[in-house]
């Protein structure tokens, strides 16, 4: 395993963390995948309060001797946050979970504007902070970030922050804070996490044939996986990769990248292959969903993430395809989950961190996957399978 260390604290901290949203379901299997990863060198765990069974699971394996070989990272949601009581009220559940008395890295939790901060600060969270880390149950504070590169300045600059997270990959060099933000948070000697450097899966699974040639015929073989590890790991500035890890498989993959990746290695040869892919990906994917959930649950049944998965392999993998999947997981079922339930409350759009016009969108999504064929086929599958 490869270390970087935090420029603030010196923490030697492995390039590759266990990002603990997408555990899989399975304790034993879950169990076996945390033992190997910490065995091999993983040493920092990125959970978060709103991932309640990630903070138990994580905890019950922690708790089996192996709390003090690692950090652990997880989360307060501002939106909950009412009074100043609330903090407290949030973060003693977090400890109740994880079994551990300490919380390493402690991130308020997608601050995407700078009032979100504001308003904690009104309701008093310097000074609850200030008796966090005086009594050591807190021992680094920062936040993690979805929101635009000026407003992450902004965020980066109103606190000594002693760490971010924030979204890095190869499609969203440009996006979020971006590069540009990246260089700044290193700049200012913060040590920068970094989440979805897979976009959820988008960059590996369901690629257009194009994109797989372009891997197939480079210089090296790697998977679309180990290509994207190794252009963020390329950056000086990043500090740790978060990697959502669910099967022993892709741990042990991720962990001999992770052993291997150095900064400042790639070459001309190297970049311009990511040229290529982005041309080719710029141009399929429609809506930057990254399936994280957050907008879930649609008070009027919307499963929206999958909605726009379906959409956006329409052009990647071909309408029909698309469409049976569509009709398959939002429509073939007792309780539908389609795109034209929608009734535009806008609930949804505040808790996107892609900032992505969800309403809009769906309406798209009908109109490309509802079409006049949509309820009667529909009705006919139904009464086929007896739903
Ligand atoms: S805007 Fe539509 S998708 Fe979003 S919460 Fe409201 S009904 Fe659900
Ligand atoms: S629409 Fe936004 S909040 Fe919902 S899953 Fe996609 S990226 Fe996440």
């Amino acid at each position: 395993m490869n270390y970087r260390v935090n420029p603030k604290n010196n923490d030697k901290l492995s390039i590759l963390g266990f990002g603990c949203m997408r555990f899989t379901k399975d304790e034993k299997e879950l169990e076996k995948q945390i033992i190997y990863a910490i065995e091999n060198g993983v040493n920092y765990f990125d959970t978060a309060y709103i991932y309640p069974n990630s903070e138990v699971a994580l905890g019950r394996v922690l708790a089996k001797g192996y709390r003090d070989r690692v950090k652990i990272a997880t989360k307060m949601p501002p939106y909950l946050i009412k009074k100043y009581e609330d903090f407290d009220k949030i973060f003693n559940v977090e400890l109740g979970r994880l079994q551990t008395t300490y919380i390493d890295y402690y991130l308020i939790h997608m601050v995407t504007d700078v009032n979100i901060w504001n308003r904690l600060v009104e309701l008093g969270v310097l000074d609850w902070i200030k008796e966090k880390k005086e009594n050591g149950q807190i021992i680094n504070i920062g936040f993690s970030y979805h929101g635009g590169k000026d407003e992450f300045i902004k965020i980066v600059d109103v606190y000594e922050w002693e760490f971010c997270l924030i979204q890095y990959n190869y499609l969203d060099e440009n996006k979020q804070a971006g590069k540009s933000g990246l260089q700044y948070a290193a700049s200012k000697g913060l040590p920068v996490m970094i989440m979805e450097p897979l976009r959820g899966g988008k960059l590996v699974t369901n690629l257009p044939k194009e994109v797989y040639k372009v891997w197939e015929n480079a210089y090296v073989k790697r998977s679309p996986a180990e290509w994207s590890f190794r252009w963020i790991w390329n950056h000086p500035e990043v500090t740790v990769v978060l990697s959502g890890m669910n099967s022993q498989e892709m741990v042990e993959e991720n962990i001999r990248v992770a052993s291997q990746a150095e900064a400042n290695t790639f070459t001309e040869d190297d970049f311009e292959l990511f040229t290529q892919v982005r041309t080719i990906l710029d141009e399929k994917i429609k809506i930057p969903c990254t399936g994280c959930n957050y907008c879930m649950p649609c008070p009027h049944g919307v499963d929206i993430p999958t909605c726009f998965s379906c959409y956006n392999d329409r052009e990647i993998e071909g309408k029909m395809s698309a469409f049976g999947k569509y009709i398959m997981q939002t429509s073939i079922i007792s309780k539908p989950h389609n795109a034209s339930l929608c009734t535009k409350c806008g609930l949804c759009e505040k808790h996107c961190p892609q900032n992505i016009a969800i309403r809009d969108e769906l309406s798209n999504v009908s109109k490309a996957m509802e079409k006049f064929y949509y309820k009667p086929l529909k009705f006919l599958i139904k009464k086929f399978m007896r739903l």
